[in-house]
């Protein structure tokens, strides 16, 4: 059996693609604000690339940049203003957020309308019920790598390992609505391998490195990894990639090496298809922060697409 390597680029090109005609029919550009919150490098490299793919489609963007000093109530009162700024379509607040500021707080603040994170509890809600609403980025990627793949999901297993507000939760409720039998796994599951195991679609969304090894799924399993970890220890490296002397010399120079929540070779002996990381599904969640922006925009510039 060999596995079908589900990449993300061509998905993405494809969602920017449909995006085009979109824009150039509003009225005006939609305009993403950006609020980049201190100076967490990977924050910053998330967020350059954000406005790099708003520009390159004629998206108006604005970044902000509050020091990492930032009260609560200042924060509150920047989106405030967001808010109320027509030539806004959708904000952005960069997680994560200095420990002293109330990130609950922060997202609440921002109108559902222009949410394009889908983090406002409203949004959630919406999405609970299957209503129109902004959703959240990441596992709206993956639904649309399934689609476009032709993975129908309709009466399969689904298994989620992961249940965060952002990822694991949303991911399991978008294939519920796809008419999957969906489990959600988290660190308290018994026997998560055993679980895992009878997933006809298994979505990683843990957060740690190639912990999903072939003993986790069975053969032929769809493998959706979300998680992106950056390895740190050189005996890590050589483990996960088998001593693999590209991986470890690019590890020796000083390169980001980073693997997903699944072992990346069991996944490609044993998996039915699989999301390699880097360049799977990670690749779409930019692509759908733009999709978000542009509905945003429709509904507030337009008033006609009822999307919220
Ligand atoms: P969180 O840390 O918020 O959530 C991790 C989840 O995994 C929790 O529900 C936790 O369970 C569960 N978990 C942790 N350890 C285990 C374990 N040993 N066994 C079973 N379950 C476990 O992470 P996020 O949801 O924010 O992100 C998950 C991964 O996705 C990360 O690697 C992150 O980098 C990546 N990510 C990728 C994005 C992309 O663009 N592709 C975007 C966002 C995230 P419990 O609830 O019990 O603690």
């Amino acid at each position: 059996m060999s596995v079908k390597l589900l990449k993300g680029k061509q998905v993405r090109d494809q969602i920017l693609s449909e995006l085009r005609p979109r824009i150039a029919a509003l009225p005006r550009p939609p305009g993403l604000a950006v609020v980049l919150v201190g100076n967490d490098p990977a924050s910053e490299i998330y967020v350059r690339n954000k406005v790099k793919t708003c520009a390159e489609l004629g998206i108006f963007s604005q970044n902000l940049t509050p020091s990492a000093s930032i009260t609560t109530a200042e924060l509150l009162t920047l989106v405030g203003e967001l808010n109320e700024r027509p030539e806004i379509d959708g904000i952005l607040v960069q997680s994560p957020l200095p420990k002293h500021v109330d990130e609950g707080r922060v997202l609440e603040a921002i109108s559902p309308e222009k949410d394009v994170d889908g983090f406002h509890p409203i949004n959630a809600g919406k999405l609970s019920i299957n209503a129109k609403g902004l959703r959240p980025c990441t596992p709206s990627g993956v639904m649309e790598m399934l689609k476009r793949n032709n993975i129908d999901v309709t009466g399969k297993h689904a298994v989620v390992v992961g249940r965060s507000d952002i990822v694991g939760k949303p991911m399991a409720l978008m294939l519920l609505h796809a008419n999957a039998t969906v489990t959600i796994c988290h660190s308290k599951t018994r026997d998560l391998a055993a679980m895992c195991r009878q997933a006809d679609i298994l979505v990683g969304a843990i957060g740690r490195p190639a912990m999903l090894t072939s003993e986790f799924f069975k053969p032929g399993a769809v493998l959706i990894d979300i998680g992106i970890n950056r390895l740190d220890k050189r005996e890590d490296v050589a483990r996960i990639f088998r001593g693999d002397a590209k991986k470890l010399a690019a590890f020796d120079a000083g390169s980001r090496v980073v693997v997903g929540d699944f072992d990346p070779l069991d996944a490609v002996e044993f998996g039915g298809a699989f999301t390699p990381v880097p360049g799977g599904v990670g690749l779409l969640t930019i692509a759908m922060l733009m999709s978000n922006t542009v509905t945003a925009a429709e509904a507030r510039q337009t008033g006609t697409v009822p999307c919220l």
